[in-house]
């Protein structure tokens, strides 16, 4: 699948500056796509606008070429599995049962689950790690647990595409490479991935292609040496950066200086 806006303009209702300001980007077929910048930058509302949610003030948002509001909630619920940011789930459904909500747009008249549903729930559950967890209650779950659950629940719907709104954040070291490297097989076997992250140096060693952005704005997108440039990232988050390659993973290093210059006393 693909996802792509033009000249794309985002204004909610009742705020000053628009959220996106002009966007023109492209997800091309089987892409991992990291979507990077500062708190309130767009990121979110760039998702939003591509599943339709939020009301479009000027140009364009497409999923696979058809503008996204023109897609029926059921046919983009089967096509794209979303993992939204800051989800509250407060009601007391067993991990087992929240994942299975990921084959609802697949359940027949009757409602009734399949035996592929069953194996598209069990995969899930073993790919994000949660399998030991499924009869616990999600409520009582700890933050990087149900951020794994949650993902369980989008991939149990074998979408060809995710969309994925900061979904490391709270992960440990274990959980995080095993979710980046998990959506990197999936992009790898044609799924296309859009993904929201903080992570700069992750996102330089997962993603194909980057999208930085600032106050509404495309401040650099395109390949991860050409976006994480120290120049572009000390404007775009207003804090001194040094950009270096890491030895270790041949990629650029992201660090954000002390103010005061680097002292450890
Ligand atoms: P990010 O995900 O990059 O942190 P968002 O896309 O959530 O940023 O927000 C972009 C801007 O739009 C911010 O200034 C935010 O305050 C504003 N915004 C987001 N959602 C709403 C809303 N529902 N109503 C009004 N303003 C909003
Ligand atoms: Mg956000």
């Amino acid at each position: 699948m693909r996802f792509g806006t033009r000249d794309l303009a985002v204004r909610y209702a009742g705020s000053g500056a628009a959220a996106l300001d002009g966007v023109s980007m492209e997800v091309p077929d089987g892409c991992l796509y990291a979507v990077l910048g500062p708190n309130g930058s767009g990121k979110s509302t760039l998702l939003k606008a591509l599943l339709g949610v939020v009301p479009v003030q000027a140009g364009h948002a497409a999923v696979d070429g058809r503008d996204a509001r023109e897609w029926t909630r059921r046919e983009l619920a089967r096509a794209v599995g979303v993992v939204p940011q800051g989800e509250v789930i407060s009601f007391p459904l067993t991990v087992h049962e929240l994942v299975g909500m990921g084959r609802y747009p697949y359940l027949g008249p009757l409602g009734g689950e399949s035996e592929v549903d069953r194996s598209a729930v069990a995969r899930a559950l073993e790919l994000c790690d949660v399998a030991d967890l499924a009869s616990r209650d999600v409520t009582t779950l700890s933050g990087g647990e149900l951020q794994r659950v949650r993902i369980a629940r989008a991939l149990a719907q074998e979408p060809r595409a995710l969309i994925l709104d900061e979904p490391t954040t709270s992960l440990d070291i274990r959980h995080e490479m095993a979710i980046l490297e998990l959506l990197r097989t999936s992009a790898d076997s044609g799924m296309t991935v859009m993904v929201v992250t903080h992570g700069l140096d992750m996102a330089a060693r997962f993603a194909d292609r980057m999208l930085l952005l600032s106050r509404g704005r495309v401040a650099a997108e395109g390949a991860p040496e050409g976006v994480l440039r120290a120049e572009v990232l000390e404007e775009v988050y207003r804090w001194p950066i040094a950009v270096a390659t890491d030895p270790s993973t041949g990629m650029p290093r992201v660090t954000p200086l002390r103010s005061g210059g680097e002292r450890r006393s």
